[in-house]
């Protein structure tokens, strides 16, 4: 079969419906009971207080389709856009959870019989993965469902703590944790990359699916741990990664939703090939800077609004550098609104909003750019290795140009940032007591694409990581 976006979404919330789920509607990408926390970067934030226990919800068992972006602090993605084939910043996540219901064996054997009964992967391309002491989750694999051994591998301490592995999840330093289970596909050997737990998992061959969390503990200041009050389940799979497998391509950027956003954006830049590395960093952004307006994400200079301005931004940008020269970027509001309106109503009903907001900070950022990007160009017109930090500065000062868009740009050419020399022309500007008013934002923060609001983040995004 070849599933659209919009037949998986329905297929997921429907078989978990049928095994008694209550099906959630996404929450905002602005968490609304966690003024903590940047931005939802995954399907269990609208839960965390269920976890705890101090929440609680008129069923045990729940399923979503939930809006994520990982695009500030901790948990960040902006970088791999444009490098990976399976790395958004806004995604959309299928998750299911048990609340103290069922626990790990219906959750595996679930998710089994939904991917290869239901999307029907083909069974010899999955791979396991456990927490490497986690010999029942591994007796699930191996024993119930049958998986051959040699496709389920243990990931355990590899770092020295005995909690910093990939398969062992926590919330935070402290607070609900416990092992998880991993689904990966395998697309096949004419792709780079090592099966899970090599050392060349890094590469887009073996794709994570699906995160399967068993929490059970709940992670206290000294390193002990105490049971959660009931042991439960928090999955998440990417849409997108499950499209691009069930459409027969291997990257995300291949799907349904993203060749027309990509067409959307050839047309904008009179662009043709449509394989080009800026027209996949131009249709990721468009979702997320969209998607964080109808949220109320408006750019500014501190917060969420900085890193939903750093965005648009990095688009920008990449469109300039397919020789746009005047505004583009909100032309594609349409079509995506086109694409999932549909599935998030709040998403039409802003149309406007959206387009009128991106515009007009494309009409400014248009104003600075290309003498922004001749000063860039001259920087390193000797064929400099790095872009000193003064110049990076005044980049930042004068033309409004975020460190990392200005790192975007030099990593295209194979040079770094000298961001010590960054930090400190920022520091002497501040201390000169010159535009007092206009550094709102402390350069750590911007860093993580923080504002001063938020000096929490960093760790709280950590903490929120889900799966
Ligand atoms: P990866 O190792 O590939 O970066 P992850 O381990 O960070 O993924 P999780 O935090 O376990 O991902 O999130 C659960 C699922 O969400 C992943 O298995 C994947 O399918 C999906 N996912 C995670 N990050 C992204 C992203 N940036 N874009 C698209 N899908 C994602
Ligand atoms: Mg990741
Ligand atoms: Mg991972
Ligand atoms: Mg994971």
């Amino acid at each position: 079969p070849n599933f659209s976006v919009a037949d998986i979404r329905k297929t997921f919330l429907d078989f978990f419906a049928s095994k008694a789920h209550t099906v959630v509607a996404s929450s905002p990408l602005v968490p609304g009971n966690d003024p903590t926390l940047m931005f939802t970067n995954s399907g269990m934030v609208q839960f965390k207080d269920v976890f705890l226990g101090t929440d609680k919800r008129p069923y045990v068992r729940a399923a979503s389709v939930q809006a994520c972006l990982r695009a500030g602090g901790k948990h960040n993605d902006l970088e791999n856009v444009g490098y990976t084939a399976r790395h958004h910043t806004f995604f959309e996540m299928l998750g299911n959870w048990s609340f103290g219901d069922y626990f790990k064996r219906e959750s595996l054997v679930w998710g089994w019989e939904l991917l290869t009964e239901v999307y029907k992967l083909p069974k010899e391309k999955l791979w396991a993965t456990v927490y490497i002491d986690d010999d029942e989750a591994y007796d699930i694999w191996t024993k119930v469902i049958g998986l051959p051994a040699d496709r389920v591998v243990r990931i355990g301490d590899n770092k020295g703590a005995k909690y910093a592995s990939d398969n062992f999840w926590m919330m935070a330093d402290t607070g609900p944790c416990g092992p998880c289970s991993e689904i990966f596909y395998d697309h096949g050997p004419h792709i780079p990359g090592g099966p899970p737990g090599s050392p060349e998992q890094d590469g887009d061959r073996y794709i994570e699916i699906w995160n399967h969390v068993f929490m059970q503990f709940d992670m206290q200041a000294d390193g002990s741990v105490k049971n959660l009050p009931a042991p439960c389940v928090d999955t998440g799979m990417g849409l997108e990664r499950l499209a691009a497998i069930l459409q027969h391509v291997h990257s995300n950027y291949e799907i349904d939703i993203f060749d027309a956003l990509i067409k959307a954006a050839a047309r904008e830049t009179g662009v043709t090939d449509l394989e080009n590395k800026s027209l996949r960093v131009i249709a990721d952004h468009i979702r997320a800077t969209s998607f964080l307006v109808s949220d109320g994400v408006i750019p500014s200079n501190e917060g969420r609004g900085y890193v939903q301005r750093r965005i648009i931004r990095r688009a920008i940008r990449h469109g300039y550098k397919l020789g746009k020269k005047t505004p583009f970027f909100h032309k594609l509001v349409p079509d995506l609104v086109a694409l999932m309106g549909e599935a998030y109503p709040n998403l039409k009903a802003n149309e406007n909003k959206i387009i009128d907001t991106l515009k007009a900070e494309e009409e400014r950022f248009f104003e600075t750019l290309e003498n922004g990007m001749e000063i860039l160009d001259a920087a390193l017109a000797g064929g400099q290795k790095e872009l000193p930090g003064d110049v990076a500065f005044k980049l930042h000062d004068t033309y409004g140009f975020p460190l990392d868009l200005s790192a975007d740009v030099c990593r295209e050419r194979d040079v770094t940032v000298d961001e010590a020399g960054f930090n400190a022309a920022m520091d002497k500007q501040k201390a000169a007591g010159r535009a007092a008013g206009k550094f709102k934002m402390d350069r750590a923060l911007e860093y993580a694409g923080i504002g001063n609001a938020f000096t929490g983040y960093e760790k709280l995004e950590e903490s929120a990581r889900v799966v």
